[in-house]
């Protein structure tokens, strides 16, 4: 439920709804805006009744927000919410943020060549798997703490946000420390405790659609992190399974503008996992921010031959420059633009506003 205050309401009243909301045993969320507070009511499961609300001085109206998702819907929140991964790295404005680099860090000359090679051709983060999610136990299972020191190198180097991924619960506060984005992977999109335990690291989280899940189910994911308190979740495309064995996924379009209609947050598309092939990653790439993604995410290796993990579908880097290139055309066709790193550091470190 969500309580819309006056325009001119007192903090008086609102603070005195808040008291309400907790004497019915619920959390309130204060959420300034604009034009008006509003206080929305969580901890609820099923509907609430705001006889007792309403009456208050003060309250404009109280809305029953319809889907299971709460937090997440744009009935809780109208306006894009913006992600903030590093300063003027900002998802869910005008601007596209390009996340690139390799499925996995193996090394510290393989990161920080990838992370210069992405760099200059204008991705404003680097990805890289220091903790992998990998099918079979045998295959390289990622460099753990030592990625992650090696990541922090590559940022040092090049001045690029980082997005690595968390496998489990410890990880999350290893990766926390270093990561500016943390990245939940497909496998792990239902990992209940992983989730809340990302909702509380103090950091973004780019949430990757499960490979099996559906967009609500997506959905309700990102509620577990909104409910521990963290609204600065990016959603992710990445590709579901089908019975078609042409592609390692099926990668699905109308996910991006699915998710934007019935959610503030940001979404993301990640071409590389949702087709498995490289030749197919850079029309995938154009089609998403066509459709309005607010980012993509590509894997890109120095040498993707001798790539550990996700070699075939890792781009070159002369892919990767002409692409960023194509979808600068893109973003301009539709009244966007693609983020460079100049725009973000220029934008420094003023707090961006959210709603
Ligand atoms: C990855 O980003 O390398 C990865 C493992 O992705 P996903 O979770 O989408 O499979
Ligand atoms: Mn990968």
């Amino acid at each position: 439920m969500l309580v819309v205050m006056d325009n001119h309401a007192s903090a008086d009243q609102i603070e005195r709804v808040v008291q309400v909301i907790e004497e019915m045993g619920y959390q309130a969320r204060p959420m300034p805006g604009l034009q008006r507070t509003t206080v929305g009511l969580v901890g609820n499961d099923g509907r609430v009744d705001g006889s007792r609300i309403e009456a208050l001085p003060g309250v404009a109206e109280v809305i029953h927000v319809s889907k299971p998702y709460k937090q997440v819907s744009r009935e809780w929140k109208q306006e894009n919410t913006l992600v903030r991964i590093a300063p003027g790295v900002v998802f869910g404005g005008e601007q596209i943020q390009i996340i690139a680099g390799p499925c996995s860090v193996e090394s510290e000359d393989q990161i920080v060549t990838a992370a210069r090679q992405v760099r200059a051709a204008g991705a404003t983060a680097l990805r890289g798997g220091a903790f992998k999610p990998r099918s079979s136990p045998y295959s390289f299972q990622g460099l753990g703490k030592r990625g992650l020191e090696l990541l922090a190198v590559a940022r040092q180097e090049t001045g690029l946000a980082i997005v690595t991924e968390a496998l489990d619960e410890d990880g999350v506060h290893r990766v926390a420390e270093v990561a500016d984005c943390i990245q939940i992977g497909a496998r792990n999109m239902q990992n209940y405790s992983l989730l809340r335990a990302a909702g509380r690291a103090g950091k973004p989280v780019l949430l990757k659609r499960g490979m099996a899940a559906t967009i609500t189910d997506l959905l309700m994911s990102a509620e577990y992190i909104l409910a521990e308190g963290n609204d600065q979740v990016i959603l992710c495309e990445r590709g579901i399974r089908s019975f078609d064995t042409m592609t390692r996924n099926l990668f699905d379009l109308t996910a991006i503008p699915l998710v934007q209609k019935l959610s503030h947050l940001p979404m993301v598309a990640d071409p590389s996992h949702g087709t498995g092939l490289r030749d197919k990653v850079t029309p995938m790439a154009r089609a998403a921010v066509a459709a309005g993604a607010d980012g993509i995410i590509v894997e890109v290796h120095p040498n993707p031959e001798r790539a550990l993990s996700d070699g075939a579908q890792s781009l070159y880097p002369e892919q990767f420059k002409s692409l960023v290139e194509e979808l600068r055309a893109i973003a301009s066709a539709i009244g966007r633009s693609v983020a460079t790193l100049a725009s973000a550091r220029s934008a420094g470190t003023a707090p961006v506003t959210v709603g």
